[in-house]
């Protein structure tokens, strides 16, 4: 392994796409952000803006049909060897709009999904519980 692999094992970047949530997922994953206690920077991860520099992403919503083109043009965007979380239950399953008209999830249909955060939405912990996990993940790979 390489002196850059070795080194960015330990810094991944961490990119969070939005599939049609009802915001209650984004609004958690803020406090991943902002909030000391849950902040990924003490897993040694940040957000970023850009899915070209993006090595973890997170997804959030049930992916409607409005947004799916665009959810897997930017995901194609994100370099291997990504890895993919889903974040409640609306990636995973539906959730409560299971079977609407207007969702073509979930979003493993169409994308490999390697950690499930399930909740409604999930608490922070549980966040960082399934970031730590696509870290685990994503180190095995790089
Ligand atoms: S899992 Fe719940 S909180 Fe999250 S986007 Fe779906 S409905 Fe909203």
């Amino acid at each position: 392994m390489n002196f850059l692999s070795r080194m960015s094992k330990k810094s991944p970047w961490l990119y969070r796409i939005n599939a049609g949530s009802c915001n209650g997922c984004d609004v958690e994953l803020a406090t991943t952000a902002c909030i000391p206690r849950y902040d990924v920077e003490r897993l040694g991860c940040q957000y970023c803006g850009s899915p070209k520099h993006a090595d973890i992403v997170l997804v959030t919503g049930p992916l409607t049909a409005r947004v799916k083109d665009k959810v897997l043009r930017v995901y194609e965007e994100i370099p291997d060897p990504k890895v993919t979380v889903a974040i409640g239950v609306c990636p995973i399953s539906g959730g409560v709009f299971r079977e609407s008209y207007s969702i073509v999830g979930p979003i493993d249909r169409y994308l490999p999904v390697d950690v499930n955060v399930p909740g409604c939405p999930p608490r922070p912990q549980a966040i960082i519980e399934g970031i730590a996990k696509a870290i685990e993940i994503w180190a095995g790979r790089i």
